[in-house]
């Protein structure tokens, strides 16, 4: 809901400032991804890169939702319980951060289940929010949506709009939308894309959000947030530049480490723009206009 004010920051919808916490080993079909028996003996860079986020956060007042992946959450409990005592909100990122398109139903259902029972019982709240790792859902996954409610969950935001394979799930608007399922409602946050026309840009996160420059991100953001909310996604990685590189293509490797040393400065400019909330408060706010 829009909010009447002649201050042009309290006019705006509001900015959902989401985390998907996971390592700099956890980027997605490249070639020197490592597998998961190979996770536990290597330097682990999160929890500097989060830290980094907690800061920024606190100078602007700002609470985020953080997509914490299952296994991380079992290795550095702290960093679950710092989020709490921070005030931001706990989600789910999966376990062992698969892609969803390469799971059967019921072991995603299972996956589902157990991160946010893990969560859970390391957050002592109820954990709600569910995002895929590397957004990978689409035509051959239709049980989607009622899965993650079978499995608890009361909304999603892992739907990206220009990408033909979401189609089958998600047509609505790019705004947070209650879709009905088989086995309920459910709420998806879409990740926010600069629209003109029917044209829709992802630019507000990961190497899109590093790709393009801080001038362009504050007028798209500020031209969006006058219509609909706007969602950031981002990883401790992105405040660590420091992180050790994977093996991958050259093209993999721009998207993956472009501008890093920039974050820190528009994550800055798009967190001044408007206030913050957690999607959890948000998905409270429309259970009270449904
Ligand atoms: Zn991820």
């Amino acid at each position: 809901m829009q909010k009447q004010s002649s201050n042009p920051r309290s006019a705006r919808h509001p900015v959902f400032y989401t985390v998907d916490v996971e390592d700099y080993y956890h980027i997605l079909g490249v070639k020197g991804t490592p597998p998961v028996t190979q996770w536990d003996s290597l330097p682990a860079r999160v929890e500097r890169g989060l830290a980094r986020h907690f800061d920024l956060l606190a100078e602007h007042g700002a609470r985020a939702t953080l997509f914490f992946l299952g296994y991380i959450a079992r290795r550095f409990p702290h960093l679950v319980r710092k989020a709490v005592e921070l005030g931001h909100e706990v989600a789910s990122h999966g376990f062992y951060h698969q892609e969803v398109r390469d799971m059967q139903r019921s072991v995603f259902e299972a996956d589902a289940a157990d991160s946010r029972k893990l969560l859970e019982d390391l957050s002592g709240k109820e954990v709600r929010g569910w995002r895929s790792a590397g957004f990978t859902m689409g035509e051959g996954t239709p049980w989607f949506f009622s899965s993650l409610l079978e499995a608890g969950y009361a909304y999603d935001s892992s739907i990206v709009q220009n990408r033909p394979q979401h189609d089958t799930l998600f047509r609505g608007e790019n705004r947070p939308t209650f879709l009905t399922t088989e086995s309920g409602r459910i709420c998806e946050f879409p990740i926010t894309m600069a629209e003109f026309g029917s044209l829709k840009i992802n630019m507000f996160g990961g190497g899109y959000l590093r790709f393009f420059p801080a001038w362009l991100l504050g007028r798209a953001a500020s031209r969006e947030l006058t219509r609909k909310p706007l969602l950031i996604y981002i990883h401790p990685r992105e405040l660590d530049p420091g992180h050790p590189r994977l093996q991958m293509s050259i093209y993999r490797h721009f998207k993956s480490y472009v501008n890093l040393s920039g974050v820190p400065r528009k994550l800055t400019l798009l967190l001044g723009l408007a206030e913050s909330l957690t999607l959890g408060e948000h998905y409270e706010q429309l259970l009270l206009q449904d």
